[in-house]
């Protein structure tokens, strides 16, 4: 574990911090056992905490610096933006311009509408599709996460069809009793609940690669199969890419797998770091939102200029410079090497991943979310300290994604291969 010495400006911040914000955290997964470090700044693929210790991050805010931090085409489009004012209440051209660039890489938005978090944009897409089809059941998939609202947070049952018991205190049990469960990966169990509940099921909603226990990707045939399920069955598909969306490919995870779902989330990538949500879909879907329709939904930092304008400068980025190529292909070569590593030191783990997002499970490779927690948490836990004391920061729990970013250069790949092979 990394020393107390290196460490104290943030252990005392900790200590602060636990004093007037709960588990002293803005959000859980921040909370690093024993304390988490407290940054002081980040720049490209380094983040640096307040005892000035520098970390080459395989975090990367859960996603979103696909560039790096601190990207410059980045802030100058947010200062050009700060120049002109940050929130006005009122409709802009920048919203129009960030739809119209979003619905042209995305096959299944015709029609957008921008929120401020992932969390917004699955909860008003999943009151769209209820409204839309009349009906007030869902399905989800065990340990796909779609952010922190009640009709989500159900915890992954034990049986496979279990129907939704709430995942968190504060959320009365009728709230989640519409969210039913299916394992990922197995299109039998989900035949079987789709077809028991289509008469009021409004939806599937689904990360197609499920990045918040992995990532753990789908089996060759799995999402076409689904598509063909919701289909036939008059359910609509809900592909949440809030983590793949600008990862996978501009177009995201229904680019990669050429799968077309009705809906569509995004969020973190989209802009460009700072705020937003997305959500989108068919013409005829979007049009129930009000003010066209009678779904309810709306936000003041809907749509906030300086997210809106760094989103651009990001998609625009990301297309203009085929970051894309670059960013697999890297993951292509840490995933190789990881696997070597893993193979001459005979350990009975397993390195996963696609795209720019990898992880080493410590088990057996999983193909759903029992099988995620079967894997060596402790052990995980363990090996991230020793990676953090090398200078190397990934997210902290086996059950998160590694990203890369742009601004990875070979020589911080080649320190971190090297780390993972002092560590693993
Ligand atoms: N959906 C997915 C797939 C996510 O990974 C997340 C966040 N990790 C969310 C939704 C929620 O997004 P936010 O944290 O911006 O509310």
């Amino acid at each position: 574990m990394i020393s107390e010495v290196t460490l104290e400006k943030s252990r005392q911040m900790y200590e602060k911090a636990k004093t007037l914000i709960p588990g002293g955290v803005s959000s859980p997964v921040r909370a690093i056992k024993p304390y988490p470090f407290y940054t002081a700044s980040a720049d490209g693929s380094k983040i640096r905490d307040l005892d000035g210790n520098e970390y080459i991050d395989y975090c990367l805010a859960y996603g979103p610096a696909v560039l790096g931090h601190n990207h410059p085409v980045i802030k100058e489009a947010i200062k050009q933006q700060l120049d002109k004012g940050w929130l006005y209440g009122t409709p802009t051209e920048l919203e129009v311009n960030l739809a119209e660039k979003v619905a042209s890489y995305y096959p299944s938005i015709d029609m957008l509408r921008f929120v401020s978090t992932g969390t917004e944009a699955t909860m008003s897409a999943l009151r769209l599709a209820r409204g839309f089809t009349r009906r007030n059941k869902f399905i989800k998939i065990e340990g796909g996460f779609h952010g922190a609202h009640d009709a989500v947070l159900v915890k992954a049952g034990s049986g496979a069809t279990t129907l939704g018991e709430p995942d968190s205190l504060g959320i009365p049990a009728d709230f989640t009793k519409h969210t039913l469960q299916a394992p990922y990966n197995d299109i039998e169990i989900m035949t079987g609940l789709v077809e028991k509940n289509r008469d009021d099921l409004a939806a599937v909603i689904i990360e197609p690669v499920l990045g918040n226990i992995g990532p753990v990707l789908p089996l060759p045939g799995y999402l076409e199969e689904l598509r063909k399920l919701t289909e036939e069955n008059d359910v609509l598909l809900i592909f949440d890419e809030v983590i793949t969306g600008f990862r996978l490919a501009m177009g995201g995870a229904q680019e990669y797998f050429g799968v077309v779902p009705d809906m569509t989330t995004l969020g973190k990538i989209v802009g460009g770091g700072l705020p937003i949500g997305v959500f989108g879909g068919k013409r005829e879907i979007m049009e129930m939102i009000a003010p066209s329709g009678a779904v309810y939904q709306a936000g003041t930092f809907s749509g906030s200029p300086c997210s809106v304008a760094a989103g651009i400068a990001m998609v625009d980025y990301l297309k203009e410079e085929r970051v894309h190529e670059k960013l697999n292909s890297t993951g292509d070569y840490m995933r190789a090497v990881l696997s070597e590593i893993v193979e001459d030191e005979g350990l009975a783990y397993n390195v996963c991943g696609i795209a720019s997002m990898f992880k080493i499970f410590f088990g057996d490779e999983p193909h759903n979310y029992q099988e995620v927690l079967k894997c060596d948490k402790e052990g995980y836990l363990a090996f991230f300290h020793r990676m953090l004391a090398s200078g190397v920061f990934l997210p902290p729990s086996q059950f998160e994604t590694n990203f890369i970013s742009a601004a990875h250069s070979d020589e911080d790949i080649e320190k971190t291969l090297e780390a993972y092979m002092e560590n693993l």
